[in-house]
């Protein structure tokens, strides 16, 4: 490095988050218009932001020349109403991909360890390395998290134990009694992170919110966001939910407009939406059933999801991706998850899943 003073020396091996092209750049790369170009990598709502955001939105637009509420109070408030919480028991994240980041600065140091699953969520190790705390990564079970052997991986140094349930990139949902066994279970000097980004997609999920309700567990704390079946990802909204006094530490890592004006009042009206999020759910639930019956069809192997996307076995999964792409369909290819033979698909609208399902024949040369 060509730089006349010393980085952090962490950042020379520090992993890099590979997301799913932009449209616009694989247009551009490939000389196609980006209404051409379909994108099923980044499990998106394929119906659009919620159109009550938008409107939500464009009121807001009006008074952008003045800072945000740093409290988010109207949202907080109707937040807190939504889940039947208080709003103590809330923290705004610029995503929940800041969360991680705020639970990252309030536990991690040298010497002290993070519990993980093989084919977790990138986001957990490369925050817990650039803050210098080791990642002990548990061999995942039928590309599963194994819940019960993370339990057991935990040291006297685990600060936390990260587990998205459905997890991403792979879709798999732990069982209820698992998830029970690891919430009762998990040792009071260890904050065990529930990421569910994707539990509104489940139809009967176990319900965490009654465990934070009662305050008995003050090293829980649940992440969520906006950013999947709420359609806002572009936003970047997502939040935290656990005890009071947790959520009073991570506030103060937290820089007093995290949450812009316009996330802000979309998160409001999204919150409001039981249309959208209805049609997303069940549209979900066709587009997943259509991909595993083709997929089955095929002969090819998948992992059964519980979540908005489908992870599948094509052989060399980064060549794949890259034909599919030269087709004008953006996947996601697995190689940075240890899982080169796998690309993952985001279900998308039936036309999307049409389209997805035709170049990835054509591409493996299937009729
Ligand atoms: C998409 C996703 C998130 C959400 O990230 P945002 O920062 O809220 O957009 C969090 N965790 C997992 C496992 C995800 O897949």
């Amino acid at each position: 490095m060509s730089l006349p003073f010393s980085l952090n020396p962490t950042l020379e091996t520090l992993p890099v988050y590979l997301p799913g092209r932009p449209i616009e750049e694989v247009a551009r790369e490939l000389g196609l218009p980006a209404k051409d170009i379909i994108k099923v990598a980044s499990n998106e709502n394929p119906l659009g932001p919620s159109p009550l955001a938008l409107a939500a939105i464009e009121k807001a637009a009006k008074q952008l020349h003045l800072y945000p509420d740093g409290n988010a109070f109207y949202f907080k408030q109707k937040l807190a109403e939504h889940l039947d919480l208080q709003t103590g028991n809330l923290i705004l994240g610029n995503g929940s991909n800041e969360i991680i980041e705020f639970l990252g600065h309030a536990l991690m140091e040298l010497g002290s360890n993070i519990v993980v699953s093989d084919y977790c969520f990138a986001i957990y190790p490369i925050v817990a390395k650039m803050l210098d705390a080791e990642v002990i990564s548990v061999p995942a079970r039928d590309y599963g998290h194994d819940l019960p052997a993370m339990l057991q991986a935990i040291t006297p140094k685990t600060k936390i134990i990260f587990v998205a349930n459905p997890n991403n990139p792979t879709g798999t949902l732990a069982s209820a009694k698992d998830v029970m066994d690891l919430v009762n279970g998990v040792p009071d000097h260890v904050v065990l992170v529930m990421d569910e980004a994707y539990i509104e997609f489940l139809v009967g999920a176990v319900d965490l919110l009654p465990m934070i309700r009662s305050a008995k567990k003050p090293n829980l704390i649940l992440m969520r966001t906006f950013s999947k079946i709420y359609g806002l990802a572009g936003l970047r909204l997502g939040y935290g939910i656990g005890h009071p006094d947790l959520i009073k530490a991570l506030e103060k890592i937290r820089q007093p407009f995290n949450i812009n004006s316009l996330a802000q009042a979309a998160g409001l009206a999204a919150l409001s939406d039981d249309e959208h999020v209805r049609k997303t759910r069940q549209n979900n639930l066709d587009g997943r059933a259509y991909f595993e019956k083709e997929l089955t069809h095929l002969g090819l192997e998948f992992v059964p999801s519980a979540a908005n996307f489908i992870m599948v076995k094509v052989g060399d999964g980064k060549g794949v991706f890259e034909k599919m792409q030269g087709q004008g369909v953006i996947t996601r290819p697995m190689g940075g998850y240890k899982l080169p033979e796998w690309i993952r698909i985001s279900i998308g609208t039936p036309a999307e899943n049409e389209r997805c399902l035709a170049a990835l024949k054509k591409v493996l040369g299937k009729p």
